[in-house]
């Protein structure tokens, strides 16, 4: 019991994600202003990349 990381017990109430507006993904970094899932807020059009896709 000693591996791992030991001050993850207590979650902070810092929210880092809010929902994105426009994925809809709780995935919108409230201080970067940015989506990580599809990046609203960094670029106006959607963040895509071709290997991420996950069909064709
Ligand atoms: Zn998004």
């Amino acid at each position: 019991m000693s591996k791992g990381t030991p001050s993850m017990g207590k979650h902070s109430s810092k929210k880092t994600h809010i929902i994105c507006r426009r994925c809809g993904k709780h995935s919108f970094h409230v201080r970067k202003k940015v989506c990580a899932s599809c990046g609203y807020g960094a670029s106006p059009r959607l963040r895509t990349y071709n290997w991420a896709k996950n069909k064709g």
